[in-house]
């Protein structure tokens, strides 16, 4: 592996025009430290200092594919040196090729895509869809999801980063989907969970009224909100509730797609085929900008005769398409989808179990493929969470110290609230998988010492 000669010097400078001039996302702007990074390879990124990092977080769960792909980068070299940019409105061979790429994986007739720039872009457009294909209005979504930052996006979020900006509710109405962990239900076993599930959406759809609701959409597995893989039946259980009373389905894979669950989709897993499907991230792993939304053959012939009233200035843009293509191409070459699957059942699943074992902080161990949550708690019994579930529960306190003792011992880690994610790229090896579980099992002895058995 490359890596960069360290030059604190040139850190410093970095970090310090960062400071001047950045304004970072969710963040309090005289509190951040961030990192200045000198360059990336595979499943590691670096410093200036010399300090190398295992990416147990991809990032924000989109380097599906590993940093620097050789074929990814030479694909957007090449592109770049063809035809950098083109209006919507025309056709052309990078653009069409990805969307015939993606919609041959996409689950059942999601044939026709729609590009965006990314994840909160595919909800709007999404939600826009099935507005005008319903002529209804109210869109249903879980509490605890996260659909991204934009108006109606964050609208349709349920955690908790929705509570500042949710000054219009824009018809959306919350509902709370399985979680046997936390259920909200008080249901015993994963059986009583989905049951009682169903019945508590059938009730939030009779009481607004089924005629109202445009959307249900859901994330297949929720991920920002806790990786909370949902139990065997509920999600075809929604689906017949939406075809029973003319509801679009949009299945929000803008984390879970491409991969990171072991499938090419998460949906592949339950057997649902959504109205909607939106993707970001993992189609390109965020090497430029790209997200979207699969349509059903029915909604898209709603647009047929009559226009659909969005665009974007740089749907479909070549670079990011290139990007795409490569990507797709090299996921299936490389069968990087099946490396997913296999090391999440073989290697990180089972580790993850001991270490729950050994660790009084870890309260559930939950996931698939490399999309794994560990629960972190005070007490297993009472499951009281490590820090108490608020919007500024992970900014400080023991999850801050857990995330520093990860730091220290080269692992990036994905810490929310009081849970840390296992989400290393779909391409991390057995070697790198059991380099960052040692490291994540010794940071975890950091949080025992804020446990009641601690
Ligand atoms: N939907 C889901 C399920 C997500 O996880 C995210 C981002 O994490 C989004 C939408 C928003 O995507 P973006 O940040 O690309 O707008």
């Amino acid at each position: 592996m490359t890596t960069t000669q360290p030059d604190p010097a040139a850190g410093a400078a970095v970090k310090a025009a960062d400071r001047a001039h950045v304004f970072h996302s969710w963040s309090a702007q005289g509190l951040i430290d961030p990192l200045p990074v000198a360059g990336a390879e595979g499943s590691y990124f670096w410093d200036h200092d010399g300090n190398r990092y295992l990416d147990f977080s991809s990032q924000l769960v989109n380097t599906n594919i590993g940093h620097q792909h050789p074929k990814v980068v030479a694909a957007i070299q090449e592109q770049a040196g063809k035809l950098c940019t083109l209006a919507p409105g025309f056709a052309v061979d990078v653009r069409s090729e990805a969307a015939r790429l993606i919609a041959e994986r996409t689950p059942g007739d999601l044939d026709k895509i729609f590009f965006t720039n990314g994840g909160a872009e595919a909800v709007e457009n999404a939600v826009r869809m099935a507005r005008l294909h319903t002529g209804r209005t109210k869109v249903l979504s879980a509490y605890r999801s996260y659909h991204g930052a934009t108006a109606a996006a964050i609208n349709l979020t349920g955690d908790p980063r929705r509570w500042p900006s949710d000054t219009a509710s824009a018809g959306v109405v919350h509902f709370w989907g399985p979680f046997l962990y936390r259920s909200p239900f008080h249901a015993e076993d994963e059986a009583q969970e989905c049951e009682r599930a169903l019945a508590h959406l059938e009730d939030t759809i009779a009481f607004e009224g089924p005629q109202t609701i445009a959307a249900i959409i859901l994330e297949t597995v929720p991920g920002t909100a806790g990786i909370m893989v949902p139990p065997p039946g509920y999600l075809a259980g929604v689906r017949e509730i939406c075809d029973r009373h003319g509801i679009v389905f949009v299945l929000d894979e803008v984390m879970a797609g491409f991969g990171r669950t072991g499938h090419w989709f998460a949906a592949d897993h339950f057997g649902v085929t959504p109205d909607l499907l939106t993707f970001a991230k993992g189609v390109n792993s965020g090497y430029v900008p790209l997200g979207g939304v699969a349509i059903s053959a029915e909604i898209a012939a709603t647009f047929d005769q009559r226009p659909y009233p969005g665009g974007l200035t740089y749907s479909g843009h070549p670079l990011a398409c290139a990007s795409a293509v490569a990507t797709i191409n090299a996921m299936a070459e490389e069968e990087i989808v099946e490396n997913a699957a296999e090391i999440g059942e073989r290697v990180i699943g089972p580790e993850l179990r001991a270490i729950a074992e050994r660790h009084p902080s870890v309260g559930e161990v939950r996931g698939l493929g490399v999309f794994w949550a560990l629960e972190l708690v005070k007490d297993k019994e009472t499951r009281e969470p490590l820090v108490p579930y608020n919007a500024s529960g992970a900014a400080n306190g023991p999850m801050a110290e857990f995330a520093a003792a990860c730091k220290r011992g080269g692992l990036w880690p994905f810490v929310n609230m009081n849970r840390t994610h296992v989400v290393p790229p779909c391409t991390v090896t057995e070697a790198e998988a059991k380099e960052g579980l040692a490291a994540l099992d010794a940071a975890l002895s950091v949080a025992d010492t804020h446990t009641h058995a601690g």
